[in-house]
């Protein structure tokens, strides 16, 4: 069932962007935003039915070759307002460098540092033993763990 509406997604989104596919439209109406045309525009870029990191130039550079006019002031401000909504997370590799995530659930990464590219690594397959006893007043949120990686990879 949800594989056959994000097939229907898909070829929609290859078609126009202007009419996006209502995945995206509901995807922003559940989360409480306003489906203004650029939110719904970049959704439609953004959840594609893959897992993908983006930063908010290549979006910016996606938008524009798909026909959306968007500033780059609005692709971050867009970014910023989808992850206060959890539609994505925030991957901060280091201070010149976030990422958008549209994997929303606990999971690592491989950070490939010649590529500038991240890849996800199953939340359960790393343990973390060791972690110290949480500030007064605070609870942990989650740990999420940065693989950094030299060389390229083999396709
Ligand atoms: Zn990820």
């Amino acid at each position: 069932m949800v594989d056959t509406v994000r097939m229907g997604f898909m070829v929609v989104k290859r078609t126009s962007l202007d009419d996006p596919a209502p995945s995206s439209l509901d995807r922003i109406r559940q989360a409480g935003l306003r489906p203004t045309r650029q939110r719904v525009a970049l959704a439609a870029l953004l959840f594609d039915g893959t897992n993908r990191h983006v930063t908010a130039e290549a979006l910016h550079a996606e938008a524009q070759a798909a026909g959306v006019r968007v500033s780059l002031a609005t692709i971050y401000n867009t970014l910023h307002q989808f992850t206060e909504v959890d539609l994505l997370r925030q991957v901060v590799v280091d201070g010149a460098r976030t990422y958008f995530d549209t994997n929303v659930e606990d999971h690592h990464h491989f950070y490939f540092e010649d590529e500038g590219a991240l890849a996800d690594i199953p939340g359960h397959s790393i343990v973390v033993s060791g972690l110290p006893e949480m500030p007064p007043g605070t609870r942990q949120a989650r740990v999420e763990v940065v693989v950094r990686v030299k060389g390229r990879r083999q396709s």
